[in-house]
């Protein structure tokens, strides 16, 4: 399959090969793939972890503890060691590299989207290849939370940011298997997963080894989101050799998830993902039936309940009476605004605001209805 744009995920056990340090060998195996589709004509971007490690074999001496600030300062003194191996390896194939340090908070809010969304179209343009990992040192969600914020679910979010046709996890295992693989010896590899649905989550908390941050739930997870945003995945392990090329020609390897519906649909489902919505507003039935059957937009006067504490420009869900989610959509104004305005005729917005950003709360074309 002709892949155009690809996000390719490298886990910490990978780059470590297991062990405490990274693995300069391992790195340039990955980097030397990369570089291959590149040359080839692949736009891509990788989403690297390994700070953290990278980290620990810096600041050898200091004792090791495992609380979220501690895991920050390793990070902080990784990264830059994580980015300079992987200059010095990319530079021996001519390839100049960028990062990207994005927290979920960062392009959950639409303006940071945007603008990370463009950087990257804009490094690809280039021919630079970004390479982007979790800002660790402020994105607590992750450190805290192991097992979400991860750079699964990150890598996820980066193909959807840049419409990628293909998001690529390597990992030390070799895809989703039927039981765990190192317990179970008649453990099977699934090659295809047409859609996921609660079985294959149940699987995915069976097999999964917990090392590192994800494991195989998170990647279950950001393969959904993936897959729901248009983009192809693949869960392989990149121990195997030439594995991104091998992908890239179409051969089978790993576990594959094919997208779900076109690309049309995946910004809508994007939004409907939920992980975006920085609040909600609850209307009354006349506001919701003219979003429903009269593909109206959200107007102050439908509106009872606000929460949320969200900014111009973010991403909201709209709720009927009886809690259900009916719409989500960017909201042309904040929360404070909204709180301020609810229940009146668009007419008094100037009014009681100072300042007019238009008469809907949130247009049609920004809304997707449910
Ligand atoms: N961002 C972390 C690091 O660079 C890793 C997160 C993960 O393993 O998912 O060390």
């Amino acid at each position: 399959m002709p892949y155009h744009r690809i996000v390719a995920k490298f886990g910490t056990n990978l780059l470590t090969a297991g062990t405490d340090h990274l693995d300069t060998e391992v790195m340039a195996r990955l980097a030397k793939q990369a570089a291959h589709l590149h040359h080839q004509g692949r736009e891509i971007v990788l989403v690297s972890s390994g700070a953290i490690a990278a980290g620990r074999q810096k600041l050898k001496k200091v004792p090791e503890n495992k609380n979220a600030p501690f895991r920050q300062v390793l990070a902080s003194a990784g990264q830059n060691l994580l980015m300079h191996t992987y200059e010095e390896i990319f530079s021996q194939h001519k390839i100049t590299i960028a990062q990207a340090l994005l927290t979920r908070t960062d392009i959950s809010n639409r303006c940071g989207y945007l603008n990370a969304r463009n950087t990257l179209l804009a490094l690809m343009e280039l021919g630079v290849i970004c390479i982007v990992n979790e800002n660790d040192v402020v994105a607590t969600d992750e450190i805290q939370k192991m097992r979400f914020g991860d750079n699964d679910n990150l890598s996820a979010m980066v193909a959807n940011l840049i419409d990628a046709d293909l998001l690529v996890l390597l990992t030390d295992v070799s895809g989703l298997y039927t039981a765990d693989p190192s317990s179970n010896p008649g453990a099977q590899l699934i090659h295809r997963v047409d859609k996921i649905d609660a079985s294959v989550e149940k699987l995915a908390g069976k097999t999964s080894r917990i090392q590192g941050t994800g494991g195989m739930i998170t990647k279950i997870q950001a393969a959904k989101l993936a897959t729901s945003s248009g983009t192809n995945v693949v869960i392989a392990s990149g121990e195997e050799p030439e594995i991104l090329v091998k992908i890239d020609a179409g051969e089978r390897s790993g576990t594959f998830f094919p997208a779900q519906g076109n690309k049309l649909e995946s910004k809508k489902r994007w939004m409907l993902s939920g992980l975006s919505s920085r609040g909600c507003i609850t209307a009354d039935k006349g506001a919701i039936l003219a979003l429903k059957e009269q593909h109206k937009s959200l107007l102050p006067a439908g509106i009872i309940e606000v929460k949320g504490h969200f900014q111009r420009g973010d991403i909201v869900d709209v709720f009927d009476q009886q809690g259900n989610r009916c719409a989500c959509g960017i909201c042309n104004y904040r929360f404070r605004d909204i709180v301020r305005i609810r229940g009146a005729h668009s007419d008094q917005i100037s009014k009681l605001l100072g300042h007019n950003y238009g008469n809907e709360v949130i247009h049609r074309n920004n809304m997707v209805v449910l």
